[in-house]
């Protein structure tokens, strides 16, 4: 009988047994609730755990089931997503939530096919539903886990191509702990967060040392593409008139859809008005720069433009750079901002 070489006996049981013993407690790991499950994997899309924890729990309190979030606003599920970034993300889950109403009675289904036809619900999260609320057998692959797995295997076939990512998923699903694929997946997801990191990998202290193979773990993995970062600039003003602002509510095309920011000009505009203020963030693959320009005088606004009351800035859907820099501007310039909302002067 020839011999599997993706086989690793006792890889899957040593991992779950340290990680039951070591793993780190998260929220979303002391429940099997499939909707606090899903909430948490959108949120860690493309959001760090640290911001996460400081948001989750509020978020759940607010949405503790699919019914509540069903049923709010756009503009009040924008505002509470307000500082995770990527607002499609919110969107794509109220649009789970009322599908899980409408379709399926309010309770989520449990199979894979009925779960990936839920609006937002691809691949990977169906998976992680499946196998964290239910501890049904699924397959999760994410970076950590792509990193964990090419250096088990000491493969540098690159992770981002067709045939990497069939490798991938082979030795995933050989190596899937079937009797607690709950664990499972945290485990190697934790071992990759925790020992196997990115660059050199803690590998003296690592649970899972003595099956991997990697001989220069920190080339691992191999990626066909490196991602470029471009530079990106955008001029904006502020108009402040009468405790209002002028700001722009963002089309149903844009990044922001429904959400309000700065209104932008072109640069041959405002260069001549006073300079308030740069800020530099990054978003996706874009450095940004914001150049922002005082108006003195009230400008004539735009159609997708309006002066907004500062008292009703603190329920307003603003992106977070927008948010930042506005209240601290406001404060600034002699504005008191109490958190709890509404801007009102010294
Ligand atoms: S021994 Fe090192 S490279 Fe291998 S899995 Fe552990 S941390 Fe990663």
């Amino acid at each position: 009988m020839s011999r599997n070489p993706d086989a690793l006996p006792g890889f899957a049981e040593t991992l779950v047994a340290w990680f039951l013993q070591h793993g780190r407690r998260y929220p979303w790991r002391e429940t099997c609730d499939p909707w606090a499950i899903l909430v948490s994997e959108v949120m860690l899309q493309q959001t760090t755990i640290p911001t996460v924890l400081g948001r989750y729990g509020e978020w759940m309190r607010r949405f503790p089931n699919p019914a509540a979030l069903a049923v709010a606003g756009e503009q009040e599920a924008l505002r509470s997503w307000e500082g995770l970034g990527y607002y499609r993300r919110v969107r794509a889950l109220q649009a789970t939530a009322r599908a899980v109403m409408d379709q399926h009675g309010g309770s989520f289904p449990r199979d894979e096919a009925s779960l990936r036809a839920l609006p937002g619900v691809g691949e990977y999260t169906a998976a992680a539903v499946l196998s964290f609320a239910f501890n049904t057998p699924a397959v999760l692959i994410d970076a950590n886990v792509a990193r964990v797995l090419a250096r088990i295997y000491d493969d540098s076939t690159p992770v981002d191509t067709t045939d990497g990512k069939k490798i991938l998923r082979r030795r995933a699903e050989q190596l899937l702990h079937r009797g607690n694929p709950r664990a499972y997946n945290s485990a190697l997801m934790e071992l990759g967060q925790t020992w196997c990191t990115p660059g050199e990998p803690l590998c003296l202290n690592c649970p899972v040392r003595t099956f991997c193979r990697a001989k220069h773990p920190a080339s691992l993995p191999a990626k066909k593409q490196e991602r470029t970062i471009s530079s990106l600039e955008h001029w904006d003003i502020w108009c402040l008139v009468d405790r209002t602002l002028l700001l722009d509510l963002q089309p149903p095309t844009a990044r922001h859809a429904g959400m309000y920011r700065l209104p932008q000009r072109p640069r041959e505009e405002v260069e001549e008005l006073p300079h308030l203020r740069d800020q530099r963030y990054s978003v996706t693959r874009y450095k940004v720069t914001r150049h922002l320009h005082h108006a003195l005088t009230p400008v004539a606004p735009r159609a997708s433009e309006r002066f907004i009351p500062l008292s009703g800035l603190d329920s307003l859907p603003l992106a977070s750079p927008d948010r930042k820099l506005i209240l601290s501007l406001l404060s600034s310039s002699g504005f008191l901002l109490p958190s709890s909302g509404a801007a009102r002067q010294r």
